[in-house]
């Protein structure tokens, strides 16, 4: 990484997530060693020794925490998420509380999985796929009262009220460009992915484990309205082939239509970052030079962080002027596999 150890425990007492993959601390007091990010008391700094992954520690001797369990692959959904996604994804439909129990999830840790990753609670991301369920069938020519069986809404006046006060219209009268986004989980080798798409192009493209993606979700359900929908939709599938294409190390390019609505300016920078070829980087200077605004370097680096497709707009291709690495909202040890992966490091 090229970090010293004062960065190292710098990253450990602020607990900062972006290095979970980058390396390991143990602590000598307990021989239990953690990731960057584990919410534990931060140890004394003359009590932590670092490694560079967890199988180092263990043959130091040290055992893996309980809490933040550095064993398992950093960034992996857990298996009940996992399974969620599955379910909701097979049945088209938002899951009843008796279905999520008959699937062993409790659905009090759902809301907090949620709330935490998607900065939702499960019942909203769950009403989120109602709307976008109700959206589908409207389209499909259904009429108000089947559009809210098929969204599994109790009665359709409480329907009209959901939808209204979501949506701002009554489902009668719905626009020609409404719409849903669908989502869909990838498992990918540096982690879960949240993938998003609507007819327009993707729109979505972020590592679950991230503490941007919230914020990022908010932002779309802002621009593109808040209802989703999982899975299903022919872009999604092109998008998550090509995706795991690259992963592989097969394609260098994609070929997708993109959906990224922002600020003229972070248009710029985005259309920019497109531009830099697979394998190659640029510092955050030369970004701004090459949009002309060669003053506005912190202001490229901002818009930077506010990309919302990673890797289809590869932002991970711009590092620090030094040719460090630079920060980067996807993790650090990421930008750095990805880096190694187009050859570039
Ligand atoms: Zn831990």
């Amino acid at each position: 990484m090229g970090l010293d150890h004062e960065q190292l425990y710098a990253a450990v007492a602020r607990r900062d997530h972006s290095f979970d993959g980058a390396f390991v601390f143990a602590v000598r007091t307990t021989s239990v060693f953690c990731r960057p990010g584990c919410a534990a008391r931060t140890p004394r700094r003359d009590n932590v020794l670092f490694f560079a992954d967890a199988s180092a520690a263990q043959s130091a001797g040290f055992r893996a925490c309980r809490r933040c369990r550095p064993l398992e692959a950093p960034g992996v959904a857990p298996d009940w998420v996992r399974g969620l996604f599955v379910q909701i994804e097979r049945t088209g439909a938002p899951l009843t509380a008796r279905q999520m129990r008959a699937a062993g999830v409790h659905p009090a840790r759902a809301s907090r999985w949620f709330q935490e990753h998607m900065g939702m609670s499960f019942r909203a991301f769950q009403h989120s796929l109602r709307l976008g369920a109700s959206i589908d069938a409207l389209r499909a020519g259904a009429s108000v009262g089947d559009a809210a069986a098929a969204a599994r809404f109790e009665s359709e006046s409480g329907f009209r009220d959901a939808f209204e006060r979501a949506l701002g219209h009554a489902p009668s009268r719905l626009p020609a460009n409404a719409r849903s986004v669908r989502l869909a989980r990838l498992t990918t080798a540096l982690g879960d992915v949240l993938l998003g798409a609507c007819d327009e192009g993707v729109c979505l493209l972020e590592f679950l484990d991230r503490d941007t993606l919230p914020g990022q979700l908010a932002a779309l359900r802002k621009v593109l309205g808040p209802a989703l929908r999982l899975g299903d939709h022919p872009l999604l599938a092109r998008a998550a082939a090509q995706v795991q294409s690259y992963f592989a190390g097969e394609l260098r390019e994609f070929d997708l239509p993109l959906l990224a609505p922002g600020t003229d300016f972070e248009q710029r920078v985005w259309a920019e970052l497109r531009r830099i070829p697979y394998g190659r980087t640029l510092s955050y200077a030369q970004l701004a030079t090459h949009i002309g605004r060669p003053t506005a370097t912190r202001a490229v680096a901002g818009a930077n962080s506010r990309n919302r497709i990673a890797v289809i707009i590869p932002c991970h291709r711009v590092i620090a002027a030094d040719g460090g690495l630079g920060g980067y909202a996807g993790s650090v040890w990421r930008k750095e596999r990805l880096l190694e992966l187009e050859g570039a490091r």
